[in-house]
């Protein structure tokens, strides 16, 4: 058996990162539990340890939404396919982050649900299997900062079909390097709020 060779301070595994999911894609709430799941699952096995919140929001065309209130370390956002007009003209992009001042470390996300729905129908997998990684994924950018993406697994970009098979088999996880950094990164944002972002 082969241990991880890295050392982490006892107290960084001890935070708990909290994150509030946001959904304006009306998800149903069966799949919104199993996305949770898939995307609870992936964090444990960084080591790193993550609860969501979910709160359901209606979204009127034209709406400026302000999320510097929304309570949590994190925010994930979910939006439905009208909204991603509005946010992007990238029609392929399944997410983005929120970008931020130089100085700040960024705390929102967004996954479009109709991106999500669209690589469901190429992979074969769940909506909520693949809506967990994607919210995984996403969460990734936000701890691992700058030049997440790598050439394989999770945080792959884009997804390519062994990465969509490896959803459906929950073999889509974060590397050990990555885990490393993600444990690290959860105890930046989670200590007496010195790394919390704080968005105007
Ligand atoms: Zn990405």
């Amino acid at each position: 058996m082969r241990f991880l060779i890295f050392m982490l301070p006892l107290a960084a595994s001890a935070q708990v990162l909290n994150v509030t999911v946001l959904d304006y894609a009306d998800v149903p709430a069966a799949t919104m539990s199993d996305a949770q799941e898939v995307f609870t699952a992936i964090y444990r096995k960084t080591g790193g340890r993550v609860v969501w919140r979910v709160e359901t929001r209606v979204w009127q065309p034209g709406e400026r939404v302000r999320l510097a209130d929304v309570p949590g370390d994190i925010v994930l956002r979910i939006c439905s396919e009208e909204m991603a007009k509005g946010l992007t003209r990238r029609e392929s992009l399944m997410g983005y982050v929120q970008p931020v001042a130089e100085n700040e470390l960024a705390r929102v996300a967004t996954v479009f649900y109709h991106r999500v729905e669209e690589l469901k129908g190429a992979t074969g997998s769940a909506t909520s299997q693949v809506l967990g990684a994607a919210l995984a994924h996403e969460l990734g950018h936000l701890l691992l900062g700058k030049g997440a993406h790598s050439r394989a697994g999770i945080m792959r970009c884009p997804w390519d079909t062994g990465e969509l098979r490896a959803i459906h088999q929950g073999r889509l996880v974060f590397d050990r390097v990555q885990s490393v950094l993600i444990v690290n990164g959860i105890a930046a944002r989670t200590n007496s709020g010195a790394g919390a972002a704080r968005p105007n």
